[in-house]
């Protein structure tokens, strides 16, 4: 399909609109109730005193293969089609079989109730993996401490300036990007890919970000950053364009994520 038949922006950001909300108590207790029968095992993970905050966390062995992909998503409380996409994906049985799984679907839900990028105390979460200052950053990397080493780790997100999707595909020092481009080859069928030559202050090849070198050497480190030192030596953080309907980010998510797991 051409760029010109793909669906287009909405416009949406001019105004000051920041876009549908969605309801992650919602989201999150369907979840949770329906998850289970399909042989998931679900765990609240508190962060603080009230029982509204805690990071809901699910877990899906295959016990007869080896093969182990981290999911995440809701770090940042506007990007809502991050939790909307996780939650199809499990609820519609989307993901590919044979894997084993661990999924993180809302790693802020005070930001995602208010609709703001931030924490209910106004910290960026996807910042506070070097100094882990933040409850839900410590909770979360406090799980990730009892889980073993991932084949892949995959960070879904959204960006509010991009005209389309993109992502950073993240691997061990001079070593080739080799996810990126036959996902996006994929998401391209159904949403427009950011063509920009620089996307963040990053170099960019038709929304394909593949930083080489010296990436950690900073101290405001997203989760992403926390993964590759730690837990994967494989990580992509895939940036689904928000000026677009709510079902198109979902299905680019998606899209990118399931051809992801079938390179894997
Ligand atoms: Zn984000």
């Amino acid at each position: 399909m051409m760029q010109d038949d793909l669906p287009k922006r909405c416009g949406k950001n001019k105004d000051g609109y920041r876009g549908e909300s969605i309801d992650p108590d919602n989201i999150l207790g369907q979840l949770e109730d329906q998850s289970k029968a399909k042989s998931w095992k679900t765990e609240h993970l508190r962060f603080g005193n009230t029982s509204r905050e805690s990071l809901l966390f699910l877990e899906s062995r295959d016990t007869h293969h080896q093969k182990r992909v981290l999911i995440s998503g809701g770090i940042h409380g506007d990007e809502p089609a991050t939790t909307a996409a996780i939650a199809q994906l499990i609820l519609n049985a989307e993901l590919p079989g044979a894997i084993s799984y661990y999924v993180f679907p809302c790693l802020n839900p005070t930001g995602m109730r208010r609709g703001a990028r931030e924490n209910a105390e106004g910290s960026d979460l996807n910042r506070d993996y070097f100094k882990k200052q933040t409850n839900e950053v410590q909770t979360h990397l406090h799980k990730l401490e009892a889980l073993p080493r991932f084949d892949l780790a995959l960070h879904l997100h959204e960006d509010w300036e991009a005209a389309g999707f993109y992502l950073y595909e993240l691997s061990k020092e001079n070593t080739p990007a080799i996810y990126g481009r036959r996902i996006l080859d994929q998401v391209g069928k159904v949403c427009p890919i950011e063509l920009a030559e620089m996307i963040e202050g990053m170099p960019a090849d038709r929304g394909l970000i593949h930083p080489r070198h010296r990436y950690l050497d900073r101290d405001d480190w997203p989760e992403a950053f926390h993964m590759m030192r730690h837990k994967t030596d494989h990580c992509l953080t895939l940036e689904a364009p928000s000026d677009f309907e709510l079902n198109i980010r979902v299905k680019a998510l998606i899209t990118a994520v399931q051809t992801a797991i079938r390179i894997l």
